[in-house]
């Protein structure tokens, strides 16, 4: 096996179950996993991982390459249709060890306090962090349940 579990690899942690985001994995894939943000109480921040340690979409096979498209597309529909929020931000680092896609979510107070644009996404994340309230932490249970309930039917 190439595939090293590494201890300090918050990837492998979430895979493997030592790390379990809030609201727990929403959505599993054959070799991809959907959970909300494990460190960023905003609802409707997503992350798609997958279950295998690479770092580009360089290291899946095309078929592999297909079922994360499906599960990005069908991830990004369910945020419409649940009307969870309007306008996404997808970002994928290479820089980061372990292959993931952040769904990052749009709402007005994010512009009001920040701006728009990939370059405040640390910002606001920061400031979410700091400001955490326990009502904010529900809002994100209730968003991966209704999330979880959308994969269920389809
Ligand atoms: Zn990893």
């Amino acid at each position: 096996m190439s595939d090293i579990i590494n201890n300090k690899c918050t990837g492998c942690s979430v895979i493997n179950g030592d790390l379990v985001p809030v609201g727990g994995w929403i959505y599993e894939t054959e070799n991809f996993v959907l959970a909300q943000d494990a460190e960023v109480m905003i609802e409707g921040f997503l992350i798609i991982q997958s279950k295998k340690h690479v770092n580009s979409l360089l290291g899946f096979s095309e078929e592999e390459n297909l079922e994360l498209a499906n599960l990005l597309y069908k991830t990004r529909k369910a945020l419409n249709e649940l009307n969870i929020c309007e306008e996404v931000t997808i970002v994928q680092e290479e820089r980061s060890k372990h292959f993931h896609i952040w769904l990052f979510p749009y709402y007005d107070w994010m512009k009001e306090k920040f701006g728009k644009g990939v370059k405040y996404l640390r910002d606001i994340n920061q400031f979410v962090m700091e400001n955490e309230t326990e009502e904010n932490r529900q809002k994100v249970l209730d968003t991966c349940d209704k999330l979880k309930r959308y994969f269920a039917d389809k």
